[in-house]
């Protein structure tokens, strides 16, 4: 039987923080609920509140300035991302991560800030972000900091998100306009399916970054990589950040060779 709860859908920014700091670490946010309504129902967590940020105002604007760069809300869904006008040409590997996420239906829920605080080692939309050097901005009662995206995931479902914090909007830079980049997922099947790992590449301005996911308990930025690196040297260094497991979708082996494969293949593409 489904977990008694009591429903909370704010309609202002201080209403959600007020319900927040009331209630710490016994209020779950849910956005689009793919990943809460799942546990939920299969007794994983037990909150005294959940709390529906899609109805706060403002949490659907979804943003693109020259100054500010691209403004990711709350309530923006993976398909809403897609549908933006002039994303594909500003930010592809974005765009190529939010295609690879689940089917069409799904990502006409699914957030993207949920699938970031959701924190799976093999959350589609973490590599882009990590490569094009994201910001989060997280607000509490307390005012609003920032932490850069490559600090915000910091273990298997874990960030670094207090009691009383919501994930207020992730910024991802326009400094970051203009780079090439490119996406691949292993996949057990084809259609939607969860990433066995997946690799992002991106190249800007001479310099070159790799993230990794599904190898090591977060998705992994590979640091000190230039554009003049050849293949091997990148694949060696991605292969030196990863630490993959093997379970019963694939093996450890499998998973580093594939990441090797992967970034070869990305390589040529975007060169
Ligand atoms: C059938 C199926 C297929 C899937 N396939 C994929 C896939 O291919 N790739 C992939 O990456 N994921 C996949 N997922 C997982 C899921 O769809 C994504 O992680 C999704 O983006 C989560 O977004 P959401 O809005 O549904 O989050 P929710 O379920 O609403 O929330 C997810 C987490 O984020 C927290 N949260 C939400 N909003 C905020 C906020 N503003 N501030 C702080 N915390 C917040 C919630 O408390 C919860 O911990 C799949 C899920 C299903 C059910």
């Amino acid at each position: 039987m489904l977990h008694e709860f009591e429903f909370r859908a704010p309609r202002t920014r201080a209403e959600l923080l007020g319900v927040l700091a009331d209630h710490g670490g016994l209020a779950k946010l849910m956005a689009g609920g793919t990943d809460v309504i799942v546990n939920l129902r299969a007794g994983g967590i037990k909150p005294r509140v959940v709390v529906d940020v899609k109805q706060v105002e403002g949490y659907g604007d979804l943003s693109w300035s020259d100054t500010d760069g691209l403004v990711i809300r709350p309530a923006t869904t993976i398909n809403d991302l897609l549908r933006m006008p002039g994303l594909r040409d500003r930010f592809p590997l974005l765009v190529a991560c939010a295609h690879d996420l689940a089917s069409y239906q799904i990502r006409n829920r699914a957030t993207v800030i949920g699938n970031i605080v959701n924190a799976s080692p093999c959350a589609d939309m973490a590599p882009a972000l990590l490569c094009l050097d994201a910001r989060a901005v997280i607000a509490s009662q307390a005012g609003e900091h920032e932490v850069p995206m490559r600090t915000f995931i910091t273990g298997v479902k874990r960030t670094v998100l207090l009691p009383g914090e919501v994930l207020d909007r992730v910024v991802v830079p326009a400094s970051s306009v203009g780079a090439r980049g490119g996406y691949a997922k292993l996949k057990r099947i084809s259609g939607h399916d969860l990433g066995l790992v997946a690799v992002a590449v991106h190249k800007h301005d001479g310099e070159l970054r790799v993230a990794v996911g599904s190898a090591a308990p977060t998705p992994v930025l590979v640091s000190g990589l230039k554009e003049t690196d050849d293949a091997a040297t990148v694949v060696a260094a991605a292969q030196a950040a990863i630490s993959p497991i093997s379970d019963l979708r694939c093996s450890k082996e499998y998973r580093e060779h594939m990441v090797g494969v992967f970034i070869r293949r990305l390589l040529r593409e975007v060169a």
